[in-house]
């Protein structure tokens, strides 16, 4: 069994990706969860027929603790999977973090065991904005950390800074599997990527193209696996569901995190070897001369 977490920026494709590699797993005849760690609860919808599911958050809040039951809260998606959406807080209350931290603490009281599966993948709010971030980085949860990241700049620091992330707990084996590049299209963009990720000391797993069959697919509520099966992004999702299947048996595949300090990812990325001297505004309002 492997637990997998996904973190990339906002809106870089996390969700598209778990979705899509969850399928190509199960494909692969593998038992696979799917846990949606983001408020927006959407992780799940292309397995599911385009459905929103009810939250586990949502539910414990609605429901009194002796008449929950799992069964509310896993919901059976393409191919066999079990999908699980963890929810989050109101907007602008609470902790996101400890959110997803009581909702698995749920699933657990509620019977879930991770290890009725092959793979558990965890589909994380990328931004480290707090510590809640990495909560399935606490080793209970994610074995092994997949980054997704386009090539831009953003999508690069962020994908850095969740390294900076990983580091803080990274008391014992590595546990960063590589960089699954999502392309935006942009000029020399896998260039950027993989300069990026020889700074680093990661592998670039697989490189997915901008390709209109994941709209067309999204706007079905599927994944390319069931909609476009014959498409290169489906056979992209394939061989890294083979991968995940290998990394399943090998751990020796993971790394550890080694970020860029900015003025070293500015460089590297922008190209950018100083930053622009700039002048203070000084005392404002500007003190009166006469
Ligand atoms: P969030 O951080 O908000 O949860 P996310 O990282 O989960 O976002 P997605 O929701 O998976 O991102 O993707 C954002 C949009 O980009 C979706 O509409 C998706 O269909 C589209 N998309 C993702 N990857 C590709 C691609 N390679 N080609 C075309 N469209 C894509
Ligand atoms: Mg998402």
């Amino acid at each position: 069994m492997i637990q997998i977490a996904l973190y990339g920026k906002g809106g870089i494709g996390k969700s598209t990706v778990s979705a899509n590699l969850s399928a190509a797993l199960s494909d692969l005849k593998k038992r696979v969860l799917q846990i949606g760690c983001d408020p927006k609860h959407d992780s799940t919808r292309l397995l599911l027929g385009g459905a929103v599911i009810p939250t586990v958050l949502d539910y414990m809040r609605e429901t009194p603790q002796e008449m929950q039951q799992l069964e509310a809260l896993v919901f059976e998606g393409y191919g066999g999977t079990a999908c699980v959406e963890a929810g989050g807080p109101k907007p602008g209350i609470g902790c996101a973090g400890r959110g997803i931290l009581s909702s698995f603490e749920v699933l657990k009281r509620l019977g879930l065991k991770a290890s009725s599966f092959d793979v558990v993948l965890y589909d994380v709010l990328g931004d480290v904005v707090c510590g809640g971030f990495a909560v399935p980085l606490r080793k209970e949860y994610a074995d092994a950390v997949f980054l997704v990241t386009s090539g831009e700049y953003m999508a690069l620091y962020a994908a850095n800074n969740i390294l900076r992330g990983i580091q803080n707990f990274e008391d014992e084996a590595p546990r960063v599997a590589g960089i699954i590049l999502n392309r935006r299209g942009l000029f020399a963009e896998e260039e950027r990527v993989f300069t990026f990720a020889r700074a680093v000391g990661l592998p670039v797993l697989v490189s997915l193209p901008r390709d209109e069959v994941f709209s067309q697919a999204e706007r079905a509520g599927k994944t390319l696996a069931e909609a476009f099966p014959f498409s290169t992004p489906a056979s992209i999702f394939r061989e890294l569901a083979k991968y995940i299947e290998t990394l399943e048996k090998d751990r020796s595949l993971l790394h550890p995190a080694n970020p860029l300090d900015d003025l070293e990812l500015e460089a590297l990325v922008l190209g950018r070897r100083e930053r622009p001297c700039i002048k203070p505004l000084g005392t404002y309002p500007a003190p009166d001369k006469k």
